[in-house]
């Protein structure tokens, strides 16, 4: 037993400063937090090159770049609500190779960064709006058309959706559950798996919900599939909206339970226990993978003070 909280016990930054707005909501009058991206990277005001800030149109560094970046039509502007009352809005940047060739950003005093790169840069409330609006402008873009006979689609009111004139069909924002399983063996070890290209970064398993399971049975079958070993005892350890694109992680720890450690190699380039006090290179603090492991190390270390 964990005698722990998830690590996302607690609503975040975001979540408590945030009122979501759903079309046909017009935005406010009054500053606005505009957040462009141009091939899935956002654009941030960067004046004398600092690390970048969220463009405020009531802001002098900003004025310039929504001024040449901003659509001509309303419509191309999503409304997406209120940060801390400030309204916010998104809307896509043409491709580098049209009407913004690269060299531009600079001459209008912007950056471009991926959302990975952008956390630590931004506030962590504007982090978890970058990755909202990007994944409600990702959407958009894929939902004009109806993928069943290519009908051009229409709006629904008061909800981020679209729907299909000629059927019916209708397509909504999507959100891809995936967990992560930390396999403990019930004592100082877990299990830590590295995947071609991490170099010498472990992190634990981590696998999409399919259809027809639930999400114990998903960390079951991963941790089956990808390193050959039977867990049992799954405890919820936290959640994390994981805007790449557009995946709800799920944690998990859970008990090995019997195999030898057998990797899938399609998957993984090799799995190993590891001691709480010898850890290898582990992932970003970003990432709910870490605070899990984080969280895990700290009960064990927690049992060897009180003299377990
Ligand atoms: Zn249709």
């Amino acid at each position: 037993m964990m005698p722990f909280p998830s690590v996302s016990a607690n609503v975040g930054a975001f979540t408590a400063g945030f009122l979501r707005a759903y079309p046909p909501a017009e935005k406010p009058a009054g500053p606005t937090l505009y957040l462009p991206f141009r091939n899935g990277e956002l654009l941030l005001a960067a004046p004398s090159g600092g690390p970048g800030r969220l463009l405020r149109d009531d802001r002098p560094e900003a004025a310039l770049a929504l001024q040449t970046l901003l659509p001509d039509e309303d419509r191309a502007v999503l409304y997406l609500g209120t940060l801390d009352g400030m309204p916010c809005a998104t809307f896509a940047v043409e491709s580098a190779s049209e009407s913004l060739p690269s060299p531009d950003l600079t001459a209008l005093g912007l950056t471009a960064m991926g959302l990975r790169a952008l956390y630590g840069v931004v506030l962590d409330a504007e982090y978890g709006l970058a990755g909202y609006a990007a994944q409600i402008l990702r959407w958009r873009a894929f939902s004009r058309f109806c993928p069943v006979d290519g009908t051009p689609t229409e709006p629904v009111a008061n909800a981020w959706a679209r729907a299909c004139p000629l059927c019916g069909y209708s397509s909504y924002p999507p959100v891809s559950p995936a967990t992560l399983i930390l396999v403990h063996d019930g004592g100082d070890r877990i299990l830590l798996a590295r995947k071609p290209g991490w170099g010498k970064r472990y992190s634990i398993l981590a696998g999409f919900v399919e259809p027809g399971e639930t999400l114990e049975e998903c960390c079951y079958r991963e941790a089956l599939e990808e390193a050959g070993v039977q867990t049992a005892a799954f405890e919820y350890g936290g959640s994390q909206p994981w805007p790449f694109p557009h995946q709800l992680m799920v944690g998990f720890s859970c008990r090995w339970e019997s195999g030898e450690i057998r990797i899938d190699e399609t998957e993984l380039e090799h799995a190993e226990w590891f001691r709480f006090d010898a850890l290898p290179e582990l992932p970003p603090a970003l990432s709910l993978s870490r605070q899990l492991i984080d969280r895990w190390v700290r009960s064990r270390l927690n049992l060897k003070r009180a003299g377990a």
